[in-house]
């Protein structure tokens, strides 16, 4: 259980535009996510659910539109001070494999927040503890299992004290006995007031969790809103396609 107070804020995306020489990821992407709430995105594979996300701590850069938190326009931030604010999780987990589960905290927490040993291992030991693996602060990452790995990494994201978090498709990559521990983990996140922004193919997690679900198709949002009336009264024919598939 998640318990420390969080500062939160809003994000939106304006008119987002993404091109990879002649191919347009991104073709004008609007999205809004007030503090605190959780937007959960949807979409078939190669819609553009990862660029999008990676434009929101800007490891993607987008041709053009802008990126607010708060209201402020962060388009021509420094890109390692909005990273602060904007944690990421990814499908593949990306701890370092050669140091151990404290480190994995640890280091970040040293060279991003310049924090002191003592301090950094003793905010790394907390979030450990959050999400349940205070135990395994000396081991390797390989020795965990990949909820759990998944886990540090989230726990890793969380020491910075992020205002928002990106989830991409968090659990893909975990055996299916290990994904409802993560989603209850981000579910949790969602709870305690952090603004989430989660790609996800699991149906019941944005059903349940969400407080909007945008859908995207081919580098737009086609359809957005509370997720019971896109998941029972889709409008567009391309979501009701992608949701015969997927439900
Ligand atoms: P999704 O996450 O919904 O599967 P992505 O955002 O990963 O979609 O990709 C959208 C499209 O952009 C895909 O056709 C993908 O191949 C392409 N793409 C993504 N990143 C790059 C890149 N760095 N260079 C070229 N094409 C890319
Ligand atoms: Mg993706």
């Amino acid at each position: 259980m998640v318990t420390t107070a969080v500062r939160t804020s809003s994000v939106e995306l304006r008119d987002i535009h993404v091109s990879f020489g002649t191919l347009e990821v991104l073709r004008g992407v609007d999205l809004k996510v007030p503090s605190g709430k959780t937007t959960c995105v949807i979409g078939p594979s190669g819609s553009g659910k990862s660029t999008l996300l990676r434009c929101v701590n800007r490891l993607q850069e987008p041709d053009s539109g802008d990126l607010l938190l708060d209201g402020e326009s962060v388009i021509k931030a420094d890109p390692d001070a909005l990273r602060q604010r904007v944690g990421m999780v990814f499908q593949h987990f990306n701890l370092f494999g050669h140091r151990s589960v404290l480190d994995n905290i640890v280091l970040p927490l040293r060279s991003v927040k310049k924090l002191g040993k003592e301090e950094a291992a003793e905010i790394a030991r907390a979030r450990l503890a959050e999400v349940g693996l205070a135990d395994k602060a000396p081991y390797r990452p390989s020795a965990l299992s990949g909820g759990q790995q998944q886990r540090v990494a989230i726990a890793r994201a969380l020491a910075m004290d992020p205002e928002v978090m990106l989830f991409d498709e968090a659990t893909s990559a975990l055996d299916p006995e290990l994904v409802k521990g993560v989603l209850n983990l981000m579910a949790g996140l969602a709870e305690r007031g952090l603004t989430l922004i989660v790609v996800t193919h699991e149906m019941g997690f944005a059903r349940s969790v969400a407080d909007e679900v945008a859908f995207m198709d081919a580098g737009k949002i086609v359809e957005q809103g509370p997720p019971a009336r896109l998941f029972d009264e889709p409008q567009s024919p391309r979501l009701q396609r992608f949701l015969s598939q997927v439900l």
